[in-house]
């Protein structure tokens, strides 16, 4: 493959992205690189505002974005959601599913053993991450299906491969995320076309609104006791910036992975390769 080729191969001109939680800390990087790198961008949130950042990214790159509502968790806002990049952009080619996270009523602490975790709290952290996973598939994949392409990247989390003390509703969904992108993986190329490819990223630690204050101490800003301990099982000794996916995004959305799917990628400075010893 010559230099040519193989920048083309990575070439996004003109794909229709659709990114859920595309105003969060992780999802807002996600969609404002793939608006450079030349992509018809769908930031869709049920809090679609942009940030004053987000839209002097927006607007001076080579692609271009809407922001459009849906809550991942009610069917007809995505399919009222589809109709509207439909008409504005045209049929969608790649869904990234990143908006889930954890409730920190369902995080065990003195206070929130886990015989109190209100079954509430854990009902809403399984369904906003697995089910907020698959309704977006089912509205955005049906298309996909249809036009025998497309490509779908889901967000699963370390706390997938082993899961992480205090969170288990979050542990217990991520994995189900990362079943679930196998199974899904392996439908659509035996039933619908295996130019449609499933896969995910598992991001490692992102300092994010959800979860600064349980790395991170509020007053001194110096680093909690998990905090410390995730550093420490860290080879690379960091927590990671949004711009550290970018890259995996941008090759596993692309022809670049073209023989890949139902893959879970883990971005994670080491962690999960690492034993503790
Ligand atoms: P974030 O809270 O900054 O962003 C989440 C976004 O999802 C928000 O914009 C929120 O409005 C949106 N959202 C929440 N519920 C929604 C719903 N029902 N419908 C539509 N939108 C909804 O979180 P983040 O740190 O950017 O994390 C993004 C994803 O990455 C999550 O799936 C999270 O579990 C995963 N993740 C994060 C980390 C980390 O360290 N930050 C690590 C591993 C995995």
């Amino acid at each position: 493959m010559n230099l040519e080729e193989l920048t083309h191969i990575y070439d996004l001109t003109g794909r229709v992205i659709v990114v859920s939680g595309g105003t969060g800390v992780l999802g807002s990087e996600i969609a404002c690189s793939l608006v450079g790198l030349g992509a018809h961008v769908v930031i869709l949130d049920r809090n679609p505002a942009l940030s004053e950042t987000m839209r002097e990214r927006l607007h001076c790159d080579a692609g271009d974005a809407i922001s459009v509502y849906a809550n991942v968790l009610e069917r007809e806002t995505l399919e009222k959601a589809e109709e509207v990049i439909r008409a504005e952009f045209g049929p969608v080619d790649t869904l990234i599913n990143v908006a889930g996270g954890n409730n920190a009523e369902a995080t065990t602490n003195p206070d929130n053993t886990f015989f109190d975790i209100p079954e509430q709290a854990f009902r809403s952290v399984l369904d906003l991450n697995t089910l907020g996973t698959v309704l977006p598939c089912q509205v955005f994949g049906r298309g996909m299906a249809e036009r025998k392409a497309g490509v779908i990247l889901n967000i699963s989390s370390m706390a997938a491969m082993r899961p992480l003390t205090r969170i288990p509703a979050y542990s217990g969904a991520k994995a189900a995320i990362s079943n679930f992108t196998q199974w899904l993986a392996v439908h659509m190329a035996q039933e619908y076309s295996p130019n449609i490819r499933v896969n995910a990223l598992a991001p490692g630690f992102f300092i994010g609104k959800q979860n600064r204050f349980l790395l991170t101490d509020e007053k001194t800003g110096d680093l909690t006791p998990r905090g410390r301990q995730i550093i420490d099982h860290t080879p690379m000794k960091r927590f990671g910036n949004p711009e550290d996916l970018v890259g995996t995004v941008a090759w596993l959305i692309s022809d670049a992975s073209k023989f890949i799917t139902g893959i879970v990628v883990p971005v994670d400075g080491g962690f999960s390769a690492f034993g503790g010893v």
